[in-house]
Protein backbone atom coordinates (compact mmCIF):
# COMPACT_ATOMS: atom_id res chain seq x y z
CA UNK A 1 0.00 0.00 0.00
CA UNK A 2 1.15 3.56 -0.82
CA UNK A 3 0.05 6.82 0.22
CA UNK A 4 0.06 9.93 -1.48
CA UNK A 5 -2.34 13.17 -0.88
CA UNK A 6 -5.54 13.04 -1.38
CA UNK A 7 -6.36 15.45 -3.99
CA UNK A 8 -10.09 14.54 -5.47
CA UNK A 9 -12.25 12.15 -3.48
CA UNK A 10 -14.04 8.81 -4.76
CA UNK A 11 -12.63 5.15 -5.82
CA UNK A 12 -10.41 4.32 -9.04
CA UNK A 13 -9.90 1.07 -9.96
CA UNK A 14 -8.15 0.07 -13.63
CA UNK A 15 -5.03 -0.91 -15.41
CA UNK A 16 -2.23 1.52 -15.35
CA UNK A 17 -1.47 3.62 -18.23
CA UNK A 18 1.68 5.28 -17.77
CA UNK A 19 1.62 8.67 -19.70
CA UNK A 20 5.25 9.95 -20.37
CA UNK A 21 5.91 13.19 -22.05
CA UNK A 22 8.66 12.85 -24.54
CA UNK A 23 11.46 14.76 -23.23
CA UNK A 24 12.14 17.27 -25.92
CA UNK A 25 15.77 16.97 -27.02
CA UNK A 26 16.23 21.24 -27.22
CA UNK A 27 19.72 22.18 -28.89
CA UNK A 28 21.59 25.25 -29.38
CA UNK A 29 21.84 26.34 -32.96
CA UNK A 30 23.38 29.08 -34.31
CA UNK A 31 21.24 31.42 -36.73
CA UNK A 32 21.45 34.02 -39.58
CA UNK A 33 18.72 35.66 -40.29
CA UNK A 34 17.49 36.54 -37.15
CA UNK A 35 14.20 37.99 -38.35
CA UNK A 36 13.03 35.45 -39.93
CA UNK A 37 13.58 33.29 -36.83
CA UNK A 38 11.45 35.94 -34.85
CA UNK A 39 9.28 35.67 -37.52
CA UNK A 40 9.12 31.81 -37.08
CA UNK A 41 8.87 32.51 -32.96
CA UNK A 42 5.57 34.84 -33.65
CA UNK A 43 4.16 32.20 -35.55
CA UNK A 44 5.01 29.56 -33.15
CA UNK A 45 3.56 31.61 -29.90
CA UNK A 46 0.11 32.09 -32.32
CA UNK A 47 -0.24 29.00 -33.20
CA UNK A 48 0.46 27.94 -29.28
CA UNK A 49 -2.24 30.34 -28.36
CA UNK A 50 -4.70 29.26 -30.48
CA UNK A 51 -4.65 25.29 -29.44
CA UNK A 52 -4.88 26.62 -25.84
CA UNK A 53 -8.16 28.77 -26.83
CA UNK A 54 -9.43 26.15 -28.32
CA UNK A 55 -8.46 23.50 -25.43
CA UNK A 56 -9.95 26.22 -22.88
CA UNK A 57 -12.99 27.00 -25.12
CA UNK A 58 -13.78 22.93 -25.18
CA UNK A 59 -13.44 22.71 -21.29
CA UNK A 60 -15.43 25.54 -21.15
CA UNK A 61 -18.28 23.79 -22.28
CA UNK A 62 -17.11 20.00 -21.26
CA UNK A 63 -16.71 21.24 -18.00
CA UNK A 64 -17.49 24.91 -16.60
CA UNK A 65 -15.97 28.99 -17.20
CA UNK A 66 -13.84 28.51 -13.94
CA UNK A 67 -12.00 25.58 -14.88
CA UNK A 68 -11.35 27.38 -18.33
CA UNK A 69 -9.66 30.09 -16.51
CA UNK A 70 -6.33 28.01 -15.57
CA UNK A 71 -5.85 27.63 -19.32
CA UNK A 72 -6.73 31.20 -19.89
CA UNK A 73 -3.90 31.53 -17.43
CA UNK A 74 -1.61 30.09 -19.87
CA UNK A 75 -2.90 33.03 -22.67
CA UNK A 76 -2.13 35.62 -20.32
CA UNK A 77 1.60 34.14 -19.72
CA UNK A 78 2.17 33.45 -23.21
CA UNK A 79 1.01 37.24 -23.94
CA UNK A 80 2.98 38.48 -21.49
CA UNK A 81 5.46 41.32 -23.80
CA UNK A 82 8.04 40.70 -21.12
CA UNK A 83 8.76 37.23 -22.00
CA UNK A 84 8.04 37.16 -25.69
CA UNK A 85 10.18 40.48 -25.73
CA UNK A 86 13.10 38.66 -24.10
CA UNK A 87 13.02 35.56 -26.07
CA UNK A 88 13.08 37.97 -29.36
CA UNK A 89 16.10 39.87 -27.61
CA UNK A 90 17.83 36.76 -27.14
CA UNK A 91 16.87 35.35 -30.73
CA UNK A 92 18.53 38.70 -31.71
CA UNK A 93 21.44 39.36 -29.98
CA UNK A 94 22.59 35.44 -29.54
CA UNK A 95 21.88 34.67 -32.80
CA UNK A 96 19.95 31.47 -31.43
CA UNK A 97 17.15 29.10 -32.60
CA UNK A 98 13.78 29.98 -31.28
CA UNK A 99 13.45 26.97 -29.21
CA UNK A 100 16.42 27.57 -27.75
CA UNK A 101 15.64 30.47 -26.45
CA UNK A 102 12.30 29.66 -25.17
CA UNK A 103 14.54 27.09 -23.80
CA UNK A 104 16.47 29.68 -21.69
CA UNK A 105 13.48 32.06 -21.01
CA UNK A 106 10.72 30.33 -19.82
CA UNK A 107 13.02 27.72 -17.62
CA UNK A 108 14.74 31.27 -16.04
CA UNK A 109 10.99 32.37 -14.90
CA UNK A 110 9.79 28.61 -13.93
CA UNK A 111 12.84 28.39 -11.82
CA UNK A 112 12.47 32.08 -10.57
CA UNK A 113 8.46 30.87 -9.65
CA UNK A 114 9.46 27.39 -8.54
CA UNK A 115 12.35 29.39 -5.51
CA UNK A 116 9.79 31.93 -4.48
CA UNK A 117 8.70 28.39 -2.09
CA UNK A 118 5.02 28.66 -2.05
CA UNK A 119 2.58 26.18 -3.56
CA UNK A 120 0.97 28.99 -5.68
CA UNK A 121 4.14 30.13 -7.23
CA UNK A 122 5.08 26.33 -7.86
CA UNK A 123 2.06 26.26 -9.93
CA UNK A 124 3.36 29.12 -11.89
CA UNK A 125 6.42 27.25 -12.24
CA UNK A 126 4.69 23.84 -13.70
CA UNK A 127 2.04 26.44 -15.98
CA UNK A 128 5.40 28.24 -17.31
CA UNK A 129 7.20 24.77 -18.18
CA UNK A 130 3.74 24.01 -19.84
CA UNK A 131 3.94 26.60 -22.33
CA UNK A 132 7.49 26.05 -22.78
CA UNK A 133 7.33 22.79 -24.03
CA UNK A 134 3.94 23.96 -25.92
CA UNK A 135 5.68 26.20 -27.98
CA UNK A 136 8.41 23.83 -28.72
CA UNK A 137 6.17 21.28 -30.14
CA UNK A 138 4.26 23.35 -32.30
CA UNK A 139 8.43 24.37 -33.81
CA UNK A 140 9.31 20.93 -33.98
CA UNK A 141 6.77 19.51 -35.20
CA UNK A 142 6.01 17.32 -31.84
CA UNK A 143 1.95 15.73 -31.69
CA UNK A 144 1.41 15.46 -28.15
CA UNK A 145 0.17 12.49 -25.70
CA UNK A 146 -3.47 11.79 -27.16
CA UNK A 147 -4.38 11.68 -23.40
CA UNK A 148 -8.34 11.59 -24.76
CA UNK A 149 -8.41 8.76 -26.44
CA UNK A 150 -7.42 6.09 -23.64
CA UNK A 151 -9.18 3.17 -23.09
CA UNK A 152 -11.65 3.01 -20.83
CA UNK A 153 -11.28 1.77 -16.85
CA UNK A 154 -8.11 3.29 -17.43
CA UNK A 155 -5.85 4.64 -14.08
CA UNK A 156 -3.55 7.39 -15.25
CA UNK A 157 -0.13 7.72 -13.80
CA UNK A 158 2.56 10.00 -14.69
CA UNK A 159 4.95 12.24 -13.24
CA UNK A 160 3.32 15.54 -13.41
CA UNK A 161 0.10 16.31 -15.01
CA UNK A 162 0.46 19.75 -17.19
CA UNK A 163 -3.45 21.32 -16.48
CA UNK A 164 -3.51 21.11 -20.35
CA UNK A 165 -3.29 17.32 -20.32
CA UNK A 166 -5.86 16.99 -17.84
CA UNK A 167 -8.30 19.39 -19.35
CA UNK A 168 -7.91 16.66 -21.92
CA UNK A 169 -9.13 13.84 -19.98
CA UNK A 170 -12.16 12.04 -21.06
CA UNK A 171 -13.84 11.19 -17.63
CA UNK A 172 -15.94 8.36 -19.31
CA UNK A 173 -12.58 6.47 -19.71
CA UNK A 174 -10.23 7.17 -17.19
CA UNK A 175 -11.38 6.09 -13.28
CA UNK A 176 -8.38 7.46 -11.13
CA UNK A 177 -4.97 10.01 -11.66
CA UNK A 178 -1.78 9.19 -10.01
CA UNK A 179 1.19 11.48 -10.05
CA UNK A 180 4.30 11.77 -8.50
CA UNK A 181 4.50 15.24 -7.90
CA UNK A 182 1.88 18.23 -7.14
CA UNK A 183 0.08 19.08 -4.33
CA UNK A 184 -3.85 19.35 -3.28
CA UNK A 185 -3.86 23.04 -4.95
CA UNK A 186 -2.06 22.41 -7.82
CA UNK A 187 -3.99 23.09 -11.23
CA UNK A 188 -4.33 19.84 -11.82
CA UNK A 189 -5.92 18.48 -8.32
CA UNK A 190 -8.08 21.48 -9.03
CA UNK A 191 -9.43 19.99 -12.58
CA UNK A 192 -9.47 16.32 -11.46
CA UNK A 193 -12.07 17.63 -8.37
CA UNK A 194 -13.97 19.70 -11.31
CA UNK A 195 -13.97 16.69 -13.82
CA UNK A 196 -15.09 14.43 -10.99
CA UNK A 197 -11.82 11.92 -11.30
CA UNK A 198 -10.88 10.63 -7.94
CA UNK A 199 -7.15 11.63 -7.91
CA UNK A 200 -3.51 10.71 -5.18
CA UNK A 201 -0.90 13.15 -5.87
CA UNK A 202 2.94 13.60 -4.56
CA UNK A 203 2.77 10.02 -4.69
CA UNK A 204 6.71 10.05 -5.15
CA UNK A 205 8.29 7.24 -6.48
CA UNK A 206 5.42 5.81 -7.85
CA UNK A 207 6.64 5.08 -11.73
CA UNK A 208 9.36 2.77 -9.97
CA UNK A 209 7.04 0.10 -8.89
CA UNK A 210 4.14 0.40 -11.84
CA UNK A 211 4.12 -1.34 -15.01
CA UNK A 212 1.77 -0.32 -17.60
CA UNK A 213 -1.04 -2.87 -17.59
CA UNK A 214 -0.98 -3.28 -13.45
CA UNK A 215 -4.08 -3.58 -11.53
CA UNK A 216 -4.58 0.03 -9.25
CA UNK A 217 -7.00 1.12 -6.93
CA UNK A 218 -6.71 4.51 -5.62
CA UNK A 219 -8.68 6.35 -2.89
CA UNK A 220 -9.17 10.12 -3.39
CA UNK A 221 -10.39 10.15 -0.50
CA UNK A 222 -6.88 9.53 1.92
CA UNK A 223 -4.36 8.92 -0.66
CA UNK A 224 -4.10 5.53 -0.32
CA UNK A 225 -2.94 3.73 -3.92
CA UNK A 226 -2.63 -0.12 -3.97
CA UNK A 227 -0.81 -2.31 -7.30
CA UNK A 228 -2.21 -5.54 -8.26
CA UNK A 229 -4.35 -6.30 -4.87
CA UNK A 230 -5.65 -9.76 -3.78
CA UNK A 231 -8.85 -10.39 -5.44
CA UNK A 232 -10.48 -9.78 -1.93
CA UNK A 233 -9.15 -6.21 -0.89
CA UNK A 234 -10.01 -5.46 -5.00
CA UNK A 235 -13.53 -6.61 -3.85
CA UNK A 236 -13.36 -4.53 -0.84
CA UNK A 237 -12.76 -1.20 -2.49
CA UNK A 238 -15.55 -2.44 -5.33
CA UNK A 239 -17.99 -2.50 -2.80
CA UNK A 240 -15.74 1.20 -1.52
CA UNK A 241 -16.56 2.21 -5.16
CA UNK A 242 -20.23 1.35 -5.45
CA UNK A 243 -21.29 3.06 -1.80
CA UNK A 244 -19.52 5.84 -2.87
CA UNK A 245 -21.18 6.37 -6.00
CA UNK A 246 -24.39 5.10 -4.72
CA UNK A 247 -24.03 8.15 -1.83
CA UNK A 248 -23.43 10.57 -4.47
CA UNK A 249 -26.44 9.83 -6.30
CA UNK A 250 -28.70 9.55 -2.82
CA UNK A 251 -27.42 13.14 -1.80
CA UNK A 252 -29.02 14.34 -5.09
CA UNK A 253 -32.63 13.97 -3.99
CA UNK A 254 -31.68 16.95 -1.05
CA UNK A 255 -31.41 19.10 -3.67
CA UNK A 256 -34.49 21.76 -3.58
CA UNK A 257 -34.92 20.28 0.25
CA UNK A 258 -34.77 22.86 3.38
CA UNK A 259 -32.18 22.59 5.96
CA UNK A 260 -34.13 21.73 9.19
CA UNK A 261 -33.77 19.79 11.83
CA UNK A 262 -36.04 17.05 13.27
CA UNK A 263 -36.94 19.69 15.56
CA UNK A 264 -37.66 22.51 13.31
CA UNK A 265 -34.57 24.74 13.65
CA UNK A 266 -33.33 26.21 9.99
CA UNK A 267 -29.61 26.70 9.07
CA UNK A 268 -27.90 28.51 5.99
CA UNK A 269 -26.15 26.00 3.92
CA UNK A 270 -23.71 28.50 1.99
CA UNK A 271 -20.47 27.82 0.12
CA UNK A 272 -16.82 29.02 0.35
CA UNK A 273 -15.97 30.13 -3.37
CA UNK A 274 -12.36 32.32 -4.71
CA UNK A 275 -14.11 33.38 -8.38
CA UNK A 276 -16.94 34.68 -9.97
CA UNK A 277 -17.38 31.12 -11.91
CA UNK A 278 -17.52 28.77 -8.63
CA UNK A 279 -21.07 30.02 -8.53
CA UNK A 280 -22.26 27.55 -10.66
CA UNK A 281 -21.11 24.91 -8.56
CA UNK A 282 -22.78 26.59 -5.98
CA UNK A 283 -25.78 26.68 -7.94
CA UNK A 284 -25.81 22.97 -8.68
CA UNK A 285 -25.29 21.63 -5.36
CA UNK A 286 -28.15 23.83 -4.26
CA UNK A 287 -25.85 26.10 -1.88
CA UNK A 288 -28.29 29.05 -0.07
CA UNK A 289 -26.02 31.44 -0.65
CA UNK A 290 -22.18 32.50 -0.45
CA UNK A 291 -20.95 32.99 2.77
CA UNK A 292 -17.21 33.18 1.94
CA UNK A 293 -16.08 34.50 -1.34
CA UNK A 294 -11.83 34.51 -0.77
CA UNK A 295 -11.25 37.25 -2.78
CA UNK A 296 -7.78 37.03 -2.78
CA UNK A 297 -8.02 34.79 -5.38
CA UNK A 298 -8.98 37.54 -8.10
CA UNK A 299 -5.78 38.96 -7.00
CA UNK A 300 -3.57 35.98 -7.90
CA UNK A 301 -2.01 34.61 -11.02
CA UNK A 302 -1.45 38.19 -12.37
CA UNK A 303 0.80 40.96 -12.55
CA UNK A 304 -1.08 43.96 -11.50
CA UNK A 305 -3.98 44.45 -8.94
CA UNK A 306 -7.42 43.97 -10.55
CA UNK A 307 -8.69 47.87 -10.97
CA UNK A 308 -12.06 49.07 -9.39
CA UNK A 309 -14.19 48.04 -12.71
CA UNK A 310 -12.77 44.65 -12.81
CA UNK A 311 -13.52 43.93 -8.98
CA UNK A 312 -17.22 45.46 -9.40
CA UNK A 313 -17.62 43.29 -12.40
CA UNK A 314 -16.80 40.38 -10.48
CA UNK A 315 -18.77 41.41 -7.05
CA UNK A 316 -21.35 42.18 -9.16
CA UNK A 317 -21.60 38.95 -11.34
CA UNK A 318 -22.23 36.85 -8.15
CA UNK A 319 -24.69 39.03 -6.38
CA UNK A 320 -26.79 38.42 -9.38
CA UNK A 321 -26.56 34.81 -9.94
CA UNK A 322 -27.12 34.70 -6.33
CA UNK A 323 -30.49 36.14 -7.15
CA UNK A 324 -30.91 37.73 -3.90
CA UNK A 325 -29.46 35.10 -1.79
CA UNK A 326 -26.53 36.16 0.89
CA UNK A 327 -23.10 36.71 -0.24
CA UNK A 328 -20.66 37.70 2.18
CA UNK A 329 -17.58 38.98 0.52
CA UNK A 330 -14.39 38.98 2.25
CA UNK A 331 -12.08 41.86 2.20
CA UNK A 332 -8.15 40.82 1.06
CA UNK A 333 -6.28 38.26 2.89
CA UNK A 334 -3.16 38.36 2.02
CA UNK A 335 -0.05 37.93 4.03
CA UNK A 336 0.78 34.64 5.91
CA UNK A 337 0.61 31.76 3.35
CA UNK A 338 -1.23 33.86 0.59
CA UNK A 339 1.72 35.96 -1.48
CA UNK A 340 1.05 38.43 -4.29
CA UNK A 341 4.27 39.21 -5.83
CA UNK A 342 3.34 42.60 -7.45
CA UNK A 343 2.27 44.07 -4.18
CA UNK A 344 5.60 44.85 -2.80
CA UNK A 345 5.29 43.19 0.89
CA UNK A 346 8.44 41.81 2.03
CA UNK A 347 9.01 38.91 3.83
CA UNK A 348 7.97 39.12 7.35
CA UNK A 349 9.76 37.28 9.74
CA UNK A 350 6.31 35.34 11.08
CA UNK A 351 3.93 35.65 8.56
CA UNK A 352 1.38 34.09 10.39
CA UNK A 353 1.89 36.78 13.17
CA UNK A 354 2.67 39.96 10.62
CA UNK A 355 1.87 42.50 8.22
CA UNK A 356 -1.23 40.90 6.59
CA UNK A 357 -5.51 40.83 5.78
CA UNK A 358 -6.94 43.94 7.62
CA UNK A 359 -3.71 45.44 9.11
CA UNK A 360 -2.03 45.52 5.19
CA UNK A 361 -5.40 46.80 3.67
CA UNK A 362 -5.77 49.76 6.60
CA UNK A 363 -1.87 50.58 5.99
CA UNK A 364 -2.77 50.91 1.99
CA UNK A 365 -6.12 52.08 1.65
CA UNK A 366 -5.69 54.30 -1.01
CA UNK A 367 -3.80 51.89 -3.76
CA UNK A 368 -5.57 48.65 -2.01
CA UNK A 369 -8.81 49.21 0.29
CA UNK A 370 -10.83 51.99 -1.18
CA UNK A 371 -11.11 50.50 -4.69
CA UNK A 372 -11.95 47.00 -3.36
CA UNK A 373 -14.78 48.85 -0.71
CA UNK A 374 -15.80 50.86 -3.47
CA UNK A 375 -16.39 48.24 -5.86
CA UNK A 376 -17.99 45.96 -3.09
CA UNK A 377 -20.54 48.94 -2.48
CA UNK A 378 -21.66 49.78 -5.93
CA UNK A 379 -22.07 45.79 -6.35
CA UNK A 380 -24.41 45.93 -3.72
CA UNK A 381 -26.95 47.73 -5.66
CA UNK A 382 -27.26 44.32 -7.32
CA UNK A 383 -28.01 41.54 -4.47
CA UNK A 384 -27.31 40.77 -1.30
CA UNK A 385 -24.00 41.07 -0.68
CA UNK A 386 -22.37 41.75 2.84
CA UNK A 387 -18.84 42.81 3.57
CA UNK A 388 -16.66 40.55 5.73
CA UNK A 389 -13.54 41.95 7.21
CA UNK A 390 -10.60 39.16 7.87
CA UNK A 391 -8.05 38.59 10.73
CA UNK A 392 -9.28 41.32 13.06
CA UNK A 393 -8.16 41.51 16.58
CA UNK A 394 -9.62 44.90 17.97
CA UNK A 395 -12.23 47.13 18.06
CA UNK A 396 -9.98 49.72 16.69
CA UNK A 397 -9.71 47.61 12.92
CA UNK A 398 -13.31 47.46 12.60
CA UNK A 399 -13.99 50.82 13.20
CA UNK A 400 -11.64 52.74 10.88
CA UNK A 401 -12.75 49.89 8.36
CA UNK A 402 -16.52 51.53 8.92
CA UNK A 403 -15.22 55.09 8.91
CA UNK A 404 -13.89 53.82 5.57
CA UNK A 405 -17.28 52.42 4.16
CA UNK A 406 -19.23 55.72 5.63
CA UNK A 407 -16.68 57.61 3.70
CA UNK A 408 -16.60 56.05 0.37
CA UNK A 409 -20.76 55.74 0.91
CA UNK A 410 -21.02 59.71 1.05
CA UNK A 411 -18.66 59.59 -2.44
CA UNK A 412 -20.37 57.76 -3.96
CA UNK A 413 -24.22 59.91 -3.00
CA UNK A 414 -22.05 62.99 -4.35
CA UNK A 415 -21.47 61.17 -7.55
CA UNK A 416 -25.21 59.74 -7.67
CA UNK A 417 -23.84 56.58 -7.79
CA UNK A 418 -25.86 53.52 -6.46
CA UNK A 419 -25.57 51.26 -3.76
CA UNK A 420 -27.21 49.27 -1.01
CA UNK A 421 -26.91 51.58 2.25
CA UNK A 422 -27.88 48.86 4.75
CA UNK A 423 -25.14 46.57 3.64
CA UNK A 424 -23.74 45.20 6.35
CA UNK A 425 -20.61 44.87 7.50
CA UNK A 426 -18.98 41.43 9.72
CA UNK A 427 -16.05 40.10 10.68
CA UNK A 428 -14.16 36.85 11.00
CA UNK A 429 -13.63 35.77 14.04
CA UNK A 430 -10.00 33.94 13.92
CA UNK A 431 -7.99 35.24 16.53
CA UNK A 432 -7.85 34.35 19.98
CA UNK A 433 -8.08 38.12 20.63
CA UNK A 434 -11.31 38.22 18.78
CA UNK A 435 -12.50 35.17 20.61
CA UNK A 436 -12.26 36.76 23.47
CA UNK A 437 -13.64 40.00 23.07
CA UNK A 438 -16.63 38.79 20.92
CA UNK A 439 -19.46 40.31 23.54
CA UNK A 440 -17.80 43.53 22.61
CA UNK A 441 -17.61 42.72 19.09
CA UNK A 442 -21.50 41.33 19.17
CA UNK A 443 -22.57 44.56 19.93
CA UNK A 444 -20.91 46.41 17.45
CA UNK A 445 -20.81 44.70 14.19
CA UNK A 446 -23.40 42.88 11.81
CA UNK A 447 -22.25 39.55 11.90
CA UNK A 448 -19.61 37.19 12.41
CA UNK A 449 -18.22 34.53 10.60
CA UNK A 450 -16.12 31.87 12.35
CA UNK A 451 -12.99 30.80 10.32
CA UNK A 452 -11.83 27.91 12.23
CA UNK A 453 -8.62 27.37 10.11
CA UNK A 454 -6.67 30.32 11.81
CA UNK A 455 -9.12 30.49 15.05
CA UNK A 456 -6.96 26.75 15.50
CA UNK A 457 -3.74 28.02 14.58
CA UNK A 458 -3.64 31.05 16.68
CA UNK A 459 -5.71 29.63 20.08
CA UNK A 460 -3.34 26.56 19.64
CA UNK A 461 -0.60 28.22 18.55
CA UNK A 462 0.30 25.87 15.48
CA UNK A 463 1.43 27.11 12.42
CA UNK A 464 -1.62 25.38 10.33
CA UNK A 465 0.80 24.58 7.53
CA UNK A 466 3.50 22.65 9.72
CA UNK A 467 3.47 18.33 9.53
CA UNK A 468 5.42 18.27 12.39
CA UNK A 469 3.10 19.76 14.96
CA UNK A 470 -0.09 18.95 12.99
CA UNK A 471 -0.99 16.60 16.15
CA UNK A 472 -1.88 19.99 17.70
CA UNK A 473 -3.49 21.22 15.16
CA UNK A 474 -7.30 19.78 16.09
CA UNK A 475 -10.71 22.09 15.98
CA UNK A 476 -12.13 19.42 18.56
CA UNK A 477 -9.07 20.30 21.05
CA UNK A 478 -11.59 21.43 24.56
CA UNK A 479 -9.54 25.08 23.79
CA UNK A 480 -10.49 25.59 20.72
CA UNK A 481 -13.82 24.11 20.95
CA UNK A 482 -14.89 26.55 24.39
CA UNK A 483 -13.47 29.21 22.04
CA UNK A 484 -16.01 28.44 19.49
CA UNK A 485 -19.13 27.59 22.15
CA UNK A 486 -18.14 31.20 23.24
CA UNK A 487 -18.34 33.04 20.22
CA UNK A 488 -21.49 31.30 18.90
CA UNK A 489 -23.46 32.27 22.49
CA UNK A 490 -22.19 35.85 22.11
CA UNK A 491 -23.67 36.71 19.15
CA UNK A 492 -26.96 34.91 19.90
CA UNK A 493 -26.89 37.01 22.99
CA UNK A 494 -26.56 40.10 21.03
CA UNK A 495 -29.04 39.38 18.26
CA UNK A 496 -26.46 38.68 15.46
CA UNK A 497 -26.16 36.39 12.71
CA UNK A 498 -23.59 33.90 13.26
CA UNK A 499 -21.74 31.65 10.90
CA UNK A 500 -18.46 29.27 10.34
CA UNK A 501 -16.38 29.18 6.93
CA UNK A 502 -13.76 27.32 8.04
CA UNK A 503 -13.11 23.53 7.12
CA UNK A 504 -14.75 22.87 10.41
CA UNK A 505 -18.32 23.49 9.27
CA UNK A 506 -18.48 20.84 7.49
CA UNK A 507 -17.01 18.24 9.20
CA UNK A 508 -19.56 15.75 9.86
CA UNK A 509 -17.88 15.30 13.56
CA UNK A 510 -18.35 18.90 14.17
CA UNK A 511 -21.90 19.58 12.62
CA UNK A 512 -23.83 18.03 15.62
CA UNK A 513 -21.88 20.39 17.87
CA UNK A 514 -22.05 23.54 15.90
CA UNK A 515 -26.10 22.82 15.78
CA UNK A 516 -26.31 22.74 19.63
CA UNK A 517 -24.22 25.68 20.02
CA UNK A 518 -26.86 26.96 17.88
CA UNK A 519 -24.73 28.28 14.96
CA UNK A 520 -26.89 29.80 12.09
CA UNK A 521 -24.94 29.35 8.72
CA UNK A 522 -22.20 26.71 8.22
CA UNK A 523 -20.75 28.26 4.87
CA UNK A 524 -18.18 25.06 3.02
CA UNK A 525 -16.93 23.97 -0.09
CA UNK A 526 -20.39 23.36 -2.42
CA UNK A 527 -19.53 19.86 -2.63
CA UNK A 528 -20.05 19.39 1.25
CA UNK A 529 -23.30 21.00 0.97
CA UNK A 530 -25.84 18.05 0.13
CA UNK A 531 -23.92 15.57 2.81
CA UNK A 532 -24.46 18.52 5.44
CA UNK A 533 -28.24 19.27 4.69
CA UNK A 534 -28.58 15.46 4.78
CA UNK A 535 -26.78 14.72 8.63
CA UNK A 536 -28.92 18.85 9.74
CA UNK A 537 -32.16 17.10 8.48
CA UNK A 538 -31.36 13.63 10.63
CA UNK A 539 -30.99 15.38 13.86
CA UNK A 540 -33.20 17.74 16.54
CA UNK A 541 -30.88 20.23 18.42
CA UNK A 542 -32.48 19.40 21.23
CA UNK A 543 -31.33 16.02 21.48
CA UNK A 544 -28.07 17.29 20.55
CA UNK A 545 -27.27 19.39 23.69
CA UNK A 546 -26.38 15.99 25.58
CA UNK A 547 -24.11 15.24 23.57
CA UNK A 548 -22.56 18.37 23.07
CA UNK A 549 -22.38 18.69 27.07
CA UNK A 550 -20.84 15.59 27.03
CA UNK A 551 -18.10 16.22 24.56
CA UNK A 552 -17.22 19.56 26.15
CA UNK A 553 -16.38 18.09 29.82
CA UNK A 554 -13.75 16.39 28.02
CA UNK A 555 -9.72 17.37 28.90
CA UNK A 556 -8.27 15.97 25.66
CA UNK A 557 -8.74 16.45 22.28
CA UNK A 558 -8.78 12.74 21.61
CA UNK A 559 -11.31 11.64 23.95
CA UNK A 560 -13.72 14.58 22.10
CA UNK A 561 -12.96 12.74 18.96
CA UNK A 562 -13.41 9.82 19.98
CA UNK A 563 -16.45 10.58 21.31
CA UNK A 564 -17.57 12.48 18.60
CA UNK A 565 -16.95 9.25 16.07
CA UNK A 566 -18.69 6.82 18.33
CA UNK A 567 -21.84 9.32 17.75
CA UNK A 568 -22.19 9.73 14.87
CA UNK A 569 -21.45 6.07 13.85
CA UNK A 570 -24.18 5.16 16.42
C1 LIG B 1 -10.34 30.42 8.21
O1 LIG B 1 -9.31 30.93 8.67
O2 LIG B 1 -11.01 29.55 8.79
C2 LIG B 1 -10.85 30.85 6.88
C3 LIG B 1 -12.02 30.46 6.44
O3 LIG B 1 -10.05 31.63 6.11
P1 LIG B 1 -8.76 31.15 5.32
O4 LIG B 1 -8.76 29.65 5.28
O5 LIG B 1 -8.88 31.78 3.97
O6 LIG B 1 -7.67 31.74 6.15
MG1 LIG C 1 -8.50 32.78 7.88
Amino acid sequence: MYKGTNASAGIGIGKAVIVEEKELVIQRETITDSAAEIQRFKGALETSMEQTRALAEDLATRVGEKEAEILNGHIMLLSDPMMTGEIESMIQKDQVNSEFAIENVCTMYADMFASMGDELMQQRATDMRDIKTRMQKVLMGVESVDIASLPEGTVILAKDLTPSMTAGINPANVTGIVTELGGRTSHSAILARALEIPAVVALGGILEVVKNGDMLVLDGSDGTVLVNPEDAVLAEYQGKRAAFLKEKKELEKYIGKPSITKDGVTVDLVANIGKPEDVDKVLQYDGEGVGLFRTEFLFMDRNAMPTEEEQFEAYRKVAVAMDGKPVIIRTLDIGGDKEIPYMGLEKDENPFLGYRAVRFCLDRKEDVYRPQLRALLRASAFGNIKIMIPLVTCIDEYRAVKALVEEIKAELDEKGMKYNPDVQLGIMVETAAASLIADIFAKEVDFFSIGTNDLTQYTMSVDRGNDKISYLYSTFNPAVLRSIKRIITCAREAGIMVGMCGEAASDPMMIPLLLAFGLNEFSMSPSAILRARKMITEYSTKELQAVADQAMSFATTTEVENYMREFINS
